[in-house]
């Protein structure tokens, strides 16, 4: 049985792969109503993540909004997104942000960021993170997402930082 967020995932990694999904194939590839389905993109495109079009849905092309956090435009290498209690979803431009807004929000349920090596949409409580890098992508503390540690090694070994996971990571920014 998937839960929602991952099935939110797997979304969002399909319309990478394919560009865009009718609601139908969604609905048949999850084994779920498309009713479900359509839940679904509405969240997701509340988020600014899709574009739901007749019968289906695309990634968006550019969020409508920036960072919920600093308004800086949101790269998808490095995007957080905070799920919150209500239904409602708070995008950042990288994790730095993001885990700013999900340590403030008490309701913050579960959150979604990319690798940023290979761009996919990983658990944010399960992704690897570099502290300080030396390589500058978005906000200052750094703060990057790996999906595996060893990525997060191969990138440490270029750019410096040290290596923590998602708890660690908040606290090198309240400190
Ligand atoms: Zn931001
Ligand atoms: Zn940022």
């Amino acid at each position: 049985m998937t839960t929602s967020l991952d099935r939110e995932k797997k979304i969002i990694e399909i319309l990478q792969k394919q560009g865009s999904a009718s609601i139908q194939e969604l609905a048949e590839a999850f084994g779920v109503s498309s009713m479900t389905i359509h839940r679904e993109l509405d969240k997701l495109a509340e988020a600014g993540i899709v574009q739901k079009k007749h019968g289906g849905a695309a990634l968006a092309t550019q969020s409508p909004a920036g960072c919920a956090m600093c308004g800086k435009p949101i790269s998808e290498r490095t995007v957080f997104i905070v799920q919150l209690e209500s239904g409602e979803q708070k995008r950042a431009c990288c994790a730095h942000c993001g885990l700013m807004i999900q340590s403030h929000a008490k309701d913050a349920q579960q959150s979604l960021t990319a690798d940023y090596l290979r761009g996919h949409i990983i658990s944010a409580d399960q992704a690897v993170y570099i502290l300080g890098s030396e390589l500058t992508i978005c906000c200052v503390p750094s703060v990057l997402s790996f999906g595996s540690r060893q990525d997060a090694e191969k990138f440490q070994k270029g750019f410096g930082g040290t290596l923590g996971n998602m708890r660690e990571a908040v606290e090198y920014l309240h400190h």
